[in-house]
């Protein structure tokens, strides 16, 4: 077997059974009890993976996909980079990398991981010895590129030193940076080069026995991206890192992420994600979110669905929605809301959610978990919805068995519209 190939250690070297600790402290296949999740709930999910852990930060192995970004600052500016990663933990940033092109950041970043309330990723390249100084400064993982760093001799000083301190690194490929002898493959196939060129470092990585380490191979082009993930996937058992690089402003790199990320977490692959946004890394974290919340693999404050609105809509359903959306930003909780431009198809497409709203021209009416609550004037509908939500989040948040409603909806409608206003 090759030594990728199940991620079987170089040298015939035994894995450890039964969930116990690996080499470096991994665990092949673990599911873990007692998964470290600092902000948000979590979701369980199989383990496909071995597991390694970021400064306690579990990722793969059944962990929940976890979400990080990358800071913007100069790392030797200590406030403005410790006041960006702050920002970004409030946001729900599980882990977070900085960049270090020189000495004075390597040095940086004693202070910075002392100050950081979430890990501190180094991410080096071209120089071992910045690498050295990352890991002396007591950073919780290290990303390199084992291709660019100065030779087998170099990284086998980073392994090392990375050993010694128990710390994982980050390896792997980027399509804008390929070794030049994959050159003529990546012209016929750009995703087999990304795999080949990531298992060239797996495999320099397992010759030093080591295995505490996660893998990217990151491409702006979405369909590769998604291509060499699945190959890699089907080659080594090490937790992925999922990312499109350069994807660009916010909408269109929201929805290039969401695409590529979507395309292949659905199946169980990634477990840790960075959205690459030109923009305001924050802006990072809330889509990330929004994607592990899509696919139901990370819940993080409460959801909203609302209607594209037709001409049935006799409400102005988007300022309805817009404004829901702005008080439904002060909850952590995880729940649903529907908000619907009119009734007409209101208990149905509301009936999947905690509470919904669906608008009219003087009255509305109010959902709670697939049921009619009540017809309410037009006017007071958005206060009576927090009402409700309030009054439920102060009793527990219970969800009731939904009963297969009796009548129609269109039915139920007519007849809560014969009832007058309270
Ligand atoms: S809920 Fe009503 S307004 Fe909204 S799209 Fe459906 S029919 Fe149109």
């Amino acid at each position: 077997m090759s030594a990728v190939a199940a991620a079987e250690p170089a040298g015939g070297a035994a894995e450890p059974a039964g969930g116990a600790a690996g080499p470096d402290g991994t665990v092949p296949g673990h599911a873990p009890g007692g998964t470290t999740a600092p902000i948000s709930t979590i979701c369980g999910r199989m383990p496909m993976t071995r597991q390694i852990s970021v400064g306690g930060v579990t990722i793969g192995g059944g962990a929940p996909v976890r979400v990080q970004s990358m800071t913007l600052t100069k790392t030797h500016d200590v406030s403005a980079t410790v006041a960006q990663i702050a920002a970004l933990a409030s946001a729900g940033c599980e882990i977070v990398r900085c960049a270090v092109p020189k000495t004075e950041d390597a040095l940086a970043l004693r202070k910075i991981v002392k100050l950081s309330p979430i890990p501190v990723i180094a991410d080096i390249h071209f120089n071992a010895s910045l690498a050295l100084k990352a890991i002396e400064s007591g950073v919780a993982a290290v990303r390199i590129n084992p291709g660019n760093i100065g030779g087998p001799d170099k990284v086998a000083l980073v392994v090392e030193a990375a050993r010694k301190a128990g710390i994982p690194l980050r390896i792997g490929a980027n399509s804008g940076s390929l070794p030049k002898h994959l050159d003529a493959l990546a012209q016929k196939d750009q995703a087999e080069a990304l795999v080949e060129a990531a298992l060239e470092e797996v495999r320099l990585l397992e010759q030093l026995d080591f295995f505490n380490f996660k893998i990217s191979v990151k491409s702006s082009n979405v369909p590769t991206m998604i291509r060499a993930y699945r190959l890699l996937s089907s080659k080594v058992d090490y937790p992925l890192h999922l990312g499109v690089t350069e994807a660009g402003p916010p909408t269109t790199g929201a929805i290039k992420s969401a695409a590529g990320m979507g395309a292949l977490l659905i199946d169980g692959i990634g477990d840790t994600i960075r959205v690459s946004l030109t923009a305001d890394p924050v802006k990072e974290i809330e889509v990330a979110f929004d994607i592990l919340k899509a696919l139901h693999l990370r819940e993080r404050g409460p959801i909203l669905i609302s209607c594209p609105s037709c001409g049935r809509d006799n409400v102005g359903v988007e300022s309805l929605a817009v404004e829901v959306e702005t008080r439904l930003k002060q909850y952590p909780e995880a729940f649903e809301v529907a908000v619907l431009g009119c009734a007409v198809n209101g208990p149905g497409e509301a009936g999947d959610d905690d509470f919904g709203i669906a608008g009219g021209r003087d009255v509305g009416f109010l959902y709670a978990h697939g049921r009619v609550l009540k017809k309410v004037d037009s006017e007071i509908l958005i206060d009576e919805l927090f009402s409700e939500i309030d009054r439920w989040i102060a009793d527990g948040m219970p969800r009731p068995k939904r009963l297969k409603m009796a009548k129609s909806a269109a039915l139920a409608m007519a007849e809560m519209s014969a009832i007058p206003l309270d």
